[in-house]
């Protein structure tokens, strides 16, 4: 038998008894687990919503699922895994791979200020800044090209 000490509790959820190394009461292993999944529906719930992470906010360990308190802004793993030297393999540099495969990039200056200005108009017809812009661009060379036929 081993040393420690085992307190019998109640369940303050579901009333179950159960037993623990915790002095203190709180939920049987089946509601832990429950309330655990509790927070982390909430936490992809708020994920989804663009509610932005935080230092001091929970996180979910990339690794190994467990929340965590978020201690540096870019703190993707929880301490335990942080222990253990795991590394996440980003995934965007492979975004970005395939966006250069895919895409070649141009870099416009606009006058101060004009820039918000057209992305809200972009926006406001339905379209992202990029979209606009390429639509744009075609139509004006379709316009330059129809004139030069004359
Ligand atoms: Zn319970
Ligand atoms: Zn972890």
């Amino acid at each position: 038998m081993s040393e420690k000490k085992v307190y019998t509790h109640v369940c303050l959820d579901c009333n179950t008894e159960y037993e623990s190394e915790s002095a203190r009461r709180g939920y049987c292993p089946d509601c832990r687990k429950e309330r655990q999944k509790q927070r982390n529906r909430e936490y992809l719930e708020r994920k989804a919503k663009g509610e932005s992470r935080s230092v001091g906010s929970a996180d979910i360990c990339e690794n190994c699922g467990q929340p965590f308190i978020i201690k540096t802004g870019s703190q993707k793993l929880c301490e335990n895994c942080v222990e253990k030297g795991i590394i996440i393999r980003r995934t965007k540099p492979n975004n970005s791979k395939y966006r250069a495969e895919k895409y070649d990039e141009i870099h416009i200056f606009l006058p101060k200020g004009e820039r918000e200005d057209l992305k809200s108009f972009a926006a406001l017809h339905g379209k992202s800044m990029n979209e606009f812009v390429i639509e744009a661009i075609t139509k004006y060379r379709k316009e330059l090209e129809e004139e030069c036929l004359f």
